[in-house]
């Protein structure tokens, strides 16, 4: 069987660390792995204005954003298709069948859509759209025959989602769909980022983030500004690594080259975390290395994020190439799952001879 990568964000806004450890930095890796047949990179507006319905033109502007920040991530249009969802109407129609294969009550009862609705205050009038997202990413990842789904752990619930949707359909009309897998980061501190914060989740939503495209000066002022141990208030204090974010971002993105290069002092983050515990580290040392560190894998983001920005109608090209490649893959499927639901009327001659034969 074919390997298949579907995944994608929304274009709430640019994207930050949180995307970039849950699934973005895989994505490259993945594509030069040369190991997948056909990878997708789904921009999701539709989705994105599920909750964001009454402000079309925050979707629109960050469309670009988000490709810019993918091109300068390393995804690479020779090996990968970005597309915008909207355009791919076929996806629209998948859900409208989907539709029929999912009860109320177990949309309501999806984890990652109950804590969202929370946090949009949506309680007292959910739209039908946004609890209907479970559903429209399943015909993401479906009309693509997508057998992994590279995301961080929030997701996992939206997997589980499209693979009953996949169970029920092949057993209700025949096997044509393929149930994907999810595919989470190695490290768990990168499955849920935290923000800088401290709370549960870098997100957008909730303002916490270091984006891909922040210069040095604002990820220096971030970091400094972080929840570490509040009792940790003299250098000679002992420390806690508990909800210390400083420490899971090391946790995150330092590797035992960065100590060389910048913190001599210690050969890894294990001997830098025990001085830490014992006392006699000040926060101050561990969020200037923090700052290299994250210098270290941002600038040559950076540095290509500027270049793109020189040729934005490259980029564009780039999504109306993606798109329509994305189209042509998803008219397949669905003309598979018309034909197997029997609502191909005009593309399957037996049915007028049968209505012939039953009238004539
Ligand atoms: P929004 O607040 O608009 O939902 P978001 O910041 O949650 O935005 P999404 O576009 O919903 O971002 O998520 C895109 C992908 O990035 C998903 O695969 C998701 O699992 C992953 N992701 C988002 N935030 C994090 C995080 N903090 N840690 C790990 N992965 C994350
Ligand atoms: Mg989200």
């Amino acid at each position: 069987m074919a390997k298949i990568i579907l995944t994608g964000d929304r274009p709430t806004g640019r994207l930050h660390l949180g995307h970039y450890v849950g699934s973005l930095r895989r994505r490259v890796e993945l594509q030069d792995s040369g190991e997948f047949d056909k990878i997708f990179i789904m921009i999701a507006d539709a989705q994105a204005l599920t909750d964001n319905f009454d402000n079309p033109g925050k979707i629109r502007d960050n469309i670009i954003e988000v490709a810019l920040d993918y091109l300068s991530a390393g995804l690479d249009p020779e090996k990968v298709n970005i597309f915008i969802q909207s355009e791919v109407t076929e996806l629209t129609e998948l859900t409208f069948y989907y539709m029929n294969l999912v009860t109320l009550s177990r949309l309501e009862r999806n984890p990652t859509v109950k804590s969202e609705i929370q946090l949009r205050n949506f309680e007292t009038s959910i739209p039908v759209g946004f609890l209907n997202y479970p559903i429209s990413q399943a015909s993401d990842i479906t009309a693509f025959k997508a057998t992994t789904v590279p995301v961080g752990e929030d997701q996992l619930p939206m997997l589980e989602q499209a693979r009953e949707i996949v169970r029920k359909f092949n057993a209700t009309y025949g096997e044509v769909l393929v149930e994907p897998d999810a595919l989470l980061p190695d490290n768990s501190v990168c499955s849920r980022l935290p923000g800088t914060d401290g709370k549960a989740k870098m997100s957008k939503s909730l303002g916490n983030c270091i984006y891909l495209s922040d210069t040095s000066e604002e990820v220096s002022k971030k970091v400094m500004s972080m929840f570490t141990d509040p009792n940790h208030l003299k250098v000679s204090d002992p420390g806690s690594l508990e909800g210390n974010t400083v420490f899971t971002y090391l946790d995150a993105f330092c590797r035992d080259e960065h100590f060389e290069k910048y913190c001599p002092d210690y050969k890894n983050l294990q001997e830098m975390k025990d001085h830490y515990q014992r006392g006699g580290l000040g926060d101050v040392k561990v969020k200037r290395l923090l700052i290299n560190v994250l210098e270290d894998e941002l600038a040559p983001i950076r540095a290509r994020r500027t270049e793109y920005m020189k040729d934005i109608k490259g980029v564009y090209d780039i999504l109306r190439k993606g798109t329509e490649e994305a189209q042509k893959a998803a008219a397949e499927t669905l003309k598979e799952v018309k034909e197997a639901m029997k609502i191909n009327y005009f593309e399957d001659p037996s049915l007028l001879e049968a209505w012939e034969k039953k009238y004539n």
